[in-house]
């Protein structure tokens, strides 16, 4: 099907498939540990399951097979864009379908890669947005120093520019989360509580600056996106189509949208869950030659 439209130039044949992306969260949205994945039933009626990364010799995050087969598909027509609060060292450590072709945003969306290859100037504008919230020794100082996060274990910074705190989950109250919070908002960082790990991050950086400067470049039509944690919510906004687990920080805080669908399943089989579903969209309007 095409539609005849008038440009500056002339008249010109447009395909009316849109271009359709799929931005998607990874750590317990498309990929999980053994910790994470949320499996039910008898252990002989759990999926098949497929490694995606492994640290220091031993796997430690997987998907299902399904899950990956449907990605590869997505990922070989170019329609998927891995999207992470890791940084690039993590992040490379993940086996993801498509793995060093096209967009890739890491460190929360400070780090756009292309082809595997880094966009310092993108990096350079985040890096120069940052300036203008409170310094990162500052945040170090008060989660470490100053009023230590309770239950913490240790404290990193994420290529200079965020920083995570592995802690004892039962010691951070809704109290402590909240006091904390309004800390950071005084100070333009945002806090996420994911699991055992507590992310503090200045507000510019973003996993959903990231996916619109991709979009913009890779002009699409139609944008949707999958992801499960406060860090993921503004890249949920930014959607079309949105998809949630029905577990993690996001459910837990009851996040809904009119475009956002939350999935039926939990864990691992929500994550092939929104997998199928971004696919079952991305056939539709895409076409079979438009991409
Ligand atoms: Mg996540």
């Amino acid at each position: 099907m095409s539609t005849l439209s008038t440009t500056a130039s002339g008249p010109t044949v447009r395909d009316s498939s849109q271009r359709v992306l799929f931005a998607s969260d990874l750590d317990r949205t498309l990929i999980y540990s053994a910790n994470s994945m949320l499996l039910a039933g008898p252990d002989d009626a759990a999926p098949p399951m497929v490694v995606a990364e492994v640290y220091k010799s031993a796997p430690l995050s997987f998907m299902t097979r399904r899950a990956e087969t449907m990605l590869k598909d997505l990922a070989r027509r170019g329609l998927f864009v891995p999207v992470t609060t890791r940084t690039r060292e993590q992040f490379n450590r993940i086996s993801l379908p498509g793995r060093g072709k096209g967009y890739a945003v890491s460190t929360n969306g400070a780090v756009l890669m292309r082809d595997g290859v880094t966009d310092a100037a993108w990096t350079a504008s985040i890096r120069s947005r940052v300036r203008e919230c409170a310094p990162l020794a500052e945040v170090f100082t008060h989660l470490t120093v100053d009023h230590p996060v309770p239950g913490l274990v240790r404290a990193r910074t994420a290529e200079d520019i965020f920083i995570y705190c592995l802690v004892e989950r039962a010691s951070i109250s809704a109290d402590y989360l909240a006091e904390l919070t309004a800390w950071c908002e005084q100070r333009g960082w945002t806090v996420s509580l994911q699991g055992r790990k507590l992310y503090c991050v200045p507000v510019p950086v973003s996993k959903e600056a990231a996916v619109a400067e991709v979009r913009e470049r890779m002009g699409i039509d139609l944008l949707i996106t999958a992801g499960d944690s406060l860090l993921d919510a503004g890249m949920l906004e930014l959607a079309d189509i949105a998809f949630r687990p029905a577990h993690g920080e996001l459910h837990d805080t009851g996040f809904e949208r009119p475009h956002l669908t939350v999935t039926e399943a939990q864990g691992i089989i929500a994550g092939e869950e929104m997998v199928g579903r971004a696919m079952t969209h991305a056939r539709r309007l895409a076409g079979s030659g438009a991409v």
